[in-house]
């Protein structure tokens, strides 16, 4: 009853940059939980992905037109992408949190942002909050294709502040970026592997009974520890 590819090597697009899902180490290889948690699955279920780290945007983009059979991008399952995409069991929770550098101290609430320049990534779920808010708040919003340009914005004053997942912004402090989180984090959605609308269900099946697997092992446990360590 074992669920069997259809496909002898699956495309799979990714975020370029979203440290600690998918980054480049020191030796440019690209490692991350989204990474590692797919090669797992793929060992356990026995399939083969080739992953492309495109970008966001690109990702969605890619999903949509075919040109990649699936996704796996720290990506946040919503309503609206529900429309267009088929998504796996969630296999992590994060929510969207803004961010400033760890020196400003005006930025306490979303009112404060009131003429301000928000930085988002193209494509996320920050930015759909950003954009419906964008009336409400008075701020200015700023697109990025991705992090890494975001974050040296930030650092150069081009922007007051930015927002993206917790966990990243966590991640990126940990590592000596000099940042804060002053206002309470939004629910975005858990992450989840997605394929388009209709599309590959056997991949979605596959990561599902998978990620089952690798979550009463201990190993989806051991993943995230490598990545988070006791941090959260
Ligand atoms: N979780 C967010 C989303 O789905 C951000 C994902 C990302 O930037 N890779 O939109």
């Amino acid at each position: 009853e074992a669920i069997k590819p259809v496909k002898s090597d699956y495309k799979i697009a990714s975020d370029s940059l979203f440290a600690p899902f998918e980054f480049q180490n020191s030796n440019k290889k690209y490692v991350g939980i989204d990474v590692d948690l797919l090669n797992a699955i793929t060992k356990t279920q026995k399939f083969n992905v080739t992953m492309n780290f495109v970008g966001f945007q690109t990702a969605v983009d890619q999903t949509q037109a075919g040109q990649a059979d699936g996704m796996i991008a720290g990506m946040s399952i919503t309503d609206e992408r529900r429309k267009v995409f088929d998504f796996s069991d969630p296999y992590f929770t994060a929510n969207a949190t803004i961010a400033v550098k760890d020196t400003t101290k005006d930025i306490t609430s979303y009112k404060d942002l009131k003429g301000k320049t928000i930085g988002v990534k193209n494509g996320t779920a920050s930015q759909e909050f950003i954009e419906k808010n964008k009336e409400k708040y008075g701020y200015k919003i700023k697109v990025f294709d991705a992090a890494d340009t975001m974050y040296e914005s930030l650092n150069t004053g081009s922007i007051h502040a930015f927002m993206d997942d917790e966990p990243v912004v966590k991640y990126a402090i940990l590592q000596g970026k000099k940042f804060a989180t002053p206002i309470e984090p939004e629910k975005i959605g858990e992450y989840g592997f997605a394929v388009k609308k209709g599309e590959n269900p056997e991949l979605i099946a596959m990561f599902n009974v998978g990620l089952a697997k690798l979550k009463t092992n201990g190993d989806y446990d051991k993943i995230v520890a490598k990545y988070m360590g006791d941090t959260d």
